[in-house]
């Protein structure tokens, strides 16, 4: 086994050694919603978002899952198209996402 392709591999599961030194870099990589936005470290793979308390959260994809469902909602109400329609799901479907609780394993 290529001894080059092992490190590859383990660095991209544990954060780089300049991350564990300085800390994560993050910058904005994607913008869900004005409150809402999505962060990658600029020097390994590790990303964050903001939860719904306002806080930042690493990125699991039940995460992503969220985001994906806020941003169709933000664009669905700058479109301004069928928002009686939207509200009753967004109601229907922020309880459930704001309970969720993320499993680190
Ligand atoms: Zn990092």
């Amino acid at each position: 086994m290529n001894p080059s392709r092992v490190i590859t591999k383990f660095n991209s599961k544990v954060k780089s050694i300049y991350c564990s030194f300085f800390g994560h870099q993050y910058e904005v990589s994607k913008k869900i919603t004005y409150h809402v936005k999505e962060y990658k470290c600029t020097h390994c793979t590790a990303q964050m978002t903001t939860n719904g308390k306002g806080g930042l959260t690493a990125l699991t994809p039940k995460y992503k899952e969220i985001n994906s469902v806020l941003e169709r909602i933000h664009i669905n109400r700058m479109s301004k198209k069928q928002v009686k329609q939207d509200k009753t799901f967004v109601t229907a479907n922020n309880a459930a996402l704001l309970n969720f609780t993320p499993h680190f394993s």
